[in-house]
């Protein structure tokens, strides 16, 4: 324990003041509370220490593993975390921190939330969460709507019936995604006959029941993580998990995935499920989800649509045409978190069929009986928070035009800013974007002549050395702590699909300007002629035998 705190009493007394004394108004705790509520980009702006920090050395500061004997005063740790939390927090929110999916919030989430935590509803069962049941379906039921599009009468129908779910709340995409393919897997090797189904019998039972030697889920080469981690919960392993080919503009190859569906039957791999992706998260890119959904159907098999990032982009008149297709999945994922602008820690999945989430119901006495509303009894997770309360208020409060706006506002200064890219000379635009998720990298007009004219051998070489630098610009832009772009590996056909590293540019905070971006352009400018003496750019000098105008 630090040597510093003085220890507060240890009483019964003491203990249940916490639980019912608030803070006096003077505190850290109510300075802190009242800052933050006031200000909140000046809060985290006055708090969070730009510089970076190594994180080996924040380490030090949470490395006693000893719970304190006696109890430190509440002041006290706000102090604590003001200076070692806060600190060295990212200001996720900052207009020119646009390397990350993590969504700037709305100012009144914040009063919002603490509703949400002082009553502490648990979603499991209704018992515990009462209005926030069918709070937590109605909104599943506008944004199924706003995907599906059914009549009203349908919405009237399902939205509340207990042996019905329009879809199901959850911590984020992963566990959206998760639960579209645990729901896929189980229909696909469903009872049948003697058989009692996956659910009771397992995947080896089914697939000697179903008389195949695997199960596999089909998506593109730009899929998402989380699907791997989906087919190792569900039993499936991730290789099976198979990654079709992509065209120039990062979207799924259809006659490629019909090629790979071929090959898997010809060795009794039971493809079950395929994956759309509306918005990819490297760059943003939207498979041909009409064409998927048509080779989905032919197969007889689930489609699902991985809209974490791109969901949203619904709302927009202009753009929604971009997902056409997107209708006909059987399911489709959306992160609140991201496009929406709620808090950290909640996405949700839908489905077009209120009875497909049936086949991962279960059910216990105690809790989530047969017939009962208790939502617990089609979610992976058991214990949840009303995380849904702050979904129906961005709904609400934004509403639909004022997210067609922040969609809209993002994908044209995404176009914007790629326009710009291109007219740059040391610049290069690596992927055009699709919604708001662009890719670049820096490379000299005369590299990039250079990069045209040379052998296949000698290229990989050069783009090598350009990765190693983009790398080092990203890294030292990010240590520097005024802008942050993030970094990622594409194989574009330009480079004969040899892997180089790109700066990533996500455009989700309405806070950004195009003038934030041009700032960043130029740090990195800065940064570059700041590397003159760098091995990287002196081999790189050497290898295309320009010399890099100093400055
Ligand atoms: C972010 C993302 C996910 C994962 O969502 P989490 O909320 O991070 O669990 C899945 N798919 C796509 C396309 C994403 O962008």
């Amino acid at each position: 324990m630090n040597k510093n705190s003085k220890a507060a009493e240890v009483s019964m007394e003491n203990l249940l003041r916490i639980f019912t004394v608030p803070e006096a108004p003077g505190s850290t705790l109510s300075r802190l509370e009242h800052d933050i509520s006031a200000n909140l980009a000046g809060f985290l702006q006055d708090h969070i220490v730009a510089e970076e920090t190594d994180l080996v050395k924040i380490e030090r500061d949470f490395s006693d593993t000893l719970i304190p004997e006696a109890p430190v005063y509440v002041s006290e740790q706000a102090q604590f975390l003001l200076d070692k939390v806060v600190a060295q927090s990212v200001h996720t929110s900052s207009p020119s921190f646009v390397g990350h999916m993590t969504s700037a919030l709305p100012y009144f989430m914040i009063p919002l939330s603490k509703i949400m935590i002082a009553l502490n509803q648990n979603l499991v069962k209704t018992e515990t969460s009462k209005a926030f049941t069918p709070l937590e379906r109605q909104v599943l039921g506008m944004l199924h709507r706003l995907v599906y599009d059914q009549p009203t009468e349908f919405y009237e129908r399902w939205l509340h019936d207990s042996h019905r779910h329009l879809g199901a709340f959850c911590s984020g995409g992963t566990v959206a995604n998760i639960t579209a393919l645990w729901a896929a897997r189980n229909r696909a090797f469903g009872p049948d006959g003697a058989f009692p189904g996956i659910t009771r019998a397992g995947v080896f039972a089914a697939m000697r029941h179903y008389g195949c030697e695997g199960m596999a889920v089909l998506v593109s080469e730009r899929g998402h993580y989380s699907l791997s981690k989906a087919a190792d919960v569900l039993g499936i392993g991730r290789d099976q998990i198979v990654a079709v080919e992509t065209d120039g503009h990062n979207r799924i190859r259809p006659d490629a995935l019909q090629a790979k569906i071929r090959q898997l039957q010809q060795q009794h791999i039971r493809p079950f499920a395929l994956v759309g992706v509306a918005g990819t998260t490297e760059t943003g890119n939207i498979d041909p989800l009409d064409k998927l959904a048509d080779i989905a159907e032919e197969h007889g098999i689930h489609f699902h649509v991985d809209g974490a990032w791109g969901g949203p982009t619904l709302f927009s008149d202009r753009y929604r045409a971009r997902l056409k297709g997107i209708e006909r999945a059987d399911s489709v994922t959306i992160d609140a978190h991201k496009q929406l602008y709620v808090p950290m820690g909640v996405g949700l999945v839908l489905f077009r069929d209120s009875s497909v989430l049936k086949s991962i119901e279960h059910h216990a006495q105690y809790i989530i009986r047969q017939g009962s509303k208790d939502l617990g009894s089609a979610t992976l997770e058991g214990s949840r928070p009303g995380m849904a309360m702050l979904v129906h208020s961005a709904l609400k409060i934004i509403g639909r035009r004022g997210y067609s706006m922040l969609i809209d506002n993002g994908i044209d200064m995404a176009a914007r800013f790629a326009g710009r890219i291109e007219t740059l000379e040391d610049f290069e635009l690596v992927s055009a974007p699709e919604l708001n998720i662009l890719t670049y990298r820096w490379v000299p007009a005369s590299v990039q002549a250079v990069l045209r004219e040379v052998d296949d051998d000698l290229q990989r070489q050069i783009n090598d050395l350009l990765s190693r630098i983009t790398r080092t610009i990203q890294k030292t832009q990010r240590e520097h702590g005024k802008a942050f772009v993030s970094r990622t590996r594409l194989t574009p056909d330009r480079y004969n699909r040899h892997a180089i590293t790109v700066f990533r540019v996500v455009l989700a905070n309405p806070l950004t300007t195009d003038a934030v971006l041009q700032q960043v352009i130029d740090e990195q400018r800065e940064i570059v002629v700041s590397l003159a003496d760098n091995a990287d750019i002196i081999e790189l000098n050497r290898l295309t035998g320009v010399a890099l105008a100093p400055g």
